[in-house]
C-alpha cells in the first residue's frame, strides 16, 4: 500500500467547499458577533425545516442536547431512563449528570438497535424517559417505541447524533420522539469546526425551557435577569454559520455514503457479516460496521495494510469501570457484549474515492481465501 486509508477525512470534505467555507467564515469573523445572534437563528430555523420539527434549539454539543432535553422534561433524582449499553457514553452520561438513573435494555444483534421487546419489563413507577438510539446512522423502531411510551407516559428522546437524515418510515430522524438530540461533532455526517449541537422539539413550552437552560435561565432579551437555573451550553456563530453552509450538501453527502455502503455489502456479503438494513429504514451510514469472530487478527490485517479500521465500541455501557456502580456484570446484556468483541468499522467518508472502497473489498476477500 502506498497510502494509507483514512476513517474518515475531514480536510478532504473541506477541500471541495473551501471557498463557500472561507467566506461564512470570514463574514462571522468581520461582523465580530460570535455567540448566539443571527447566524444561531438561521441555522435554526433551517435544520428544523430539514427535520420537519417546529424547533430547534442550537446548544453547544450532542451531550448537552441530550441532558438540556431530560432536565427540561423535569427528570432528574430518583427517576428512571431506559437506553441500550451499546451506544457512545454521552447517551447514558446526560441521564446521570441529572442524579437520574440509566437502565439499559439489550440490543438486536442483527441491527444493534434497541430491542423493543425487552422495554415493557424494565419499566417501573419511576420510569420517566426511553432513548433509543440510532447506531451508525440507521433508526431505531420509534414509531413501535412511541405507542409504547404514550402507553406508559414516557418521554421518547431520539438520540440522533449518528443519524442526520436518516429515515423511518420516510420520516426523519427526530420526528417521532417528544424531542431530538443531534450533535455536530465534527466527524457526524453533518459535523461543525468544532463542538455543536441541537435539540429538535415540536413542544413550544419545552422549546422555550432549553432556550433558557442553555443560556443561564434567562429570555434572550434579558441580560442580568434570571427566571430559572441553567448553565452556558449555547451554540457558537462560527460552528452556526459552518453549518448553515454545509447543510444543503448533506443528502448528497448522505447518498455517496450510502453509495459506498452498498458497494462494501455487495462485495463483503456472505465474507464477513455485513449490517443488516431494516426494510422501513434509509440509513444514512455514519460508519460502515462489518462483523467478524477474529476481530483482532482482521483489525491487525487491515492495519498492516495502511487501512485505518476502527471499534465503535469496544466496551459496553455496563461493563466500563465509570458504570460500575450500577452492579451490572458480564453477562447481562450478553448481545452488547457479543457485537463488542466482533464489530469492525471500515473507512466511510463521502469523499472516500471508490476505487479505494474496491481495494479494501478486495483486501479483505484476499485474507479469507
Ligand atoms: C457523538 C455522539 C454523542 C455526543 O455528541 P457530542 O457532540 O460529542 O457531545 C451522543 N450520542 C451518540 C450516539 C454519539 O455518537
Amino acid at each position: 500500500m502506498e497510502r494509507k486509508i483514512p476513517l474518515v477525512d475531514l480536510a478532504a470534505q473541506y477541500q471541495q467547499i473551501k471557498p463557500e467555507i472561507d467566506k461564512a467564515i470570514q463574514e462571522i469573523v468581520s461582523a465580530g458577533s460570535f455567540i448566539g445572534g443571527k447566524a444561531v437563528s438561521d441555522f435554526e430555523k433551517a435544520f428544523s425545516s430539514f427535520c420537519q420539527a417546529a424547533h430547534c434549539i442550537g446548544v453547544s454539543s450532542g451531550t448537552s442536547a441530550l441532558e438540556l432535553a431530560l432536565k427540561a422534561r423535569g427528570i432528574g433524582m430518583g427517576d428512571e431512563v431506559i437506553t441500550t449499553p451499546f451506544t457512545f457514553i454521552a447517551t447514558a452520561e446526560a441521564i446521570t449528570n441529572l442524579g437520574a438513573k440509566p437502565v439499559f435494555v439489550d440490543v438486536k444483534e442483527d441491527d444493534c438497535l434497541i430491542d423493543i421487546n425487552s422495554i415493557e419489563k424494565k419499566i417501573t413507577s419511576c420510569t420517566k424517559a426511553v432513548i433509543p438510539v440510532h447506531l451508525y446512522g440507521q433508526m431505531a423502531n420509534v414509531s413501535a417505541l412511541r405507542k409504547i411510551c404514550d402507553a406508559y407516559n414516557l418521554f421518547l428522546l431520539e438520540d440522533c447524533a449518528q443519524a442526520h437524515g436518516a429515515l423511518h418510515h420516510n420520516k426523519p430522524a427526530g420526528f417521532f420522539g417528544d424531542a431530538a438530540a443531534f450533535s455536530f461533532y465534527p466527524a457526524k455526517n453533518l459535523g461543525a469546526f468544532g463542538d455543536a449541537g441541537a435539540v429538535l422539539t415540536n413542544d413550544e413550552t419545552l422549546a422555550t425551557k432549553i432556550r433558557m437552560m442553555r443560556d443561564h435561565g434567562r429570555f434572550s432579551n434579558q441580560k442580568y435577569s434570571h427566571e430559572i437555573i441553567g448553565t452556558n451550553a449555547r451554540m457558537d456563530a462560527l460552528q452556526a454559520k459552518i453549518l448553515s453552509t454545509k447543510l444543503p450538501h448533506l443528502q448528497k453527502w448522505n447518498s455517496a455514503r450510502r453509495e459506498i455502503a452498498d458497494y462494501y455489502t455487495n462485495k463483503l456479503k456472505g465474507i464477513v457479516i455485513t449490517p443488516t438494513e431494516i426494510k422501513e429504514n434509509i440509513p444514512v451510514y455514519h460508519l460502515y460496521v462489518i462483523r467478524t469472530s477474529y476481530r483482532q487478527a482482521m483489525l491487525q490485517y487491515l492495519h498492516e495494510n495502511g487501512i485505518s479500521a476502527g471499534v465503535h465500541y469496544p466496551v459496553p455501557l455496563h461493563l466500563q469501570k465509570a458504570y460500575s456502580f450500577l452492579g451490572l456484570a458480564k453477562g447481562d446484556l450478553p448481545i452488547s457484549e457479543k457485537l463488542a468483541e466482533t464489530v469492525i468499522s471500515l473507512p466511510i467518508y463521502p469523499e472516500l474515492p471508490m476505487s479505494q472502497v474496491e481495494q479494501i473489498c478486495q483486501m479483505i476477500s484476499d485474507y479469507h481465501k
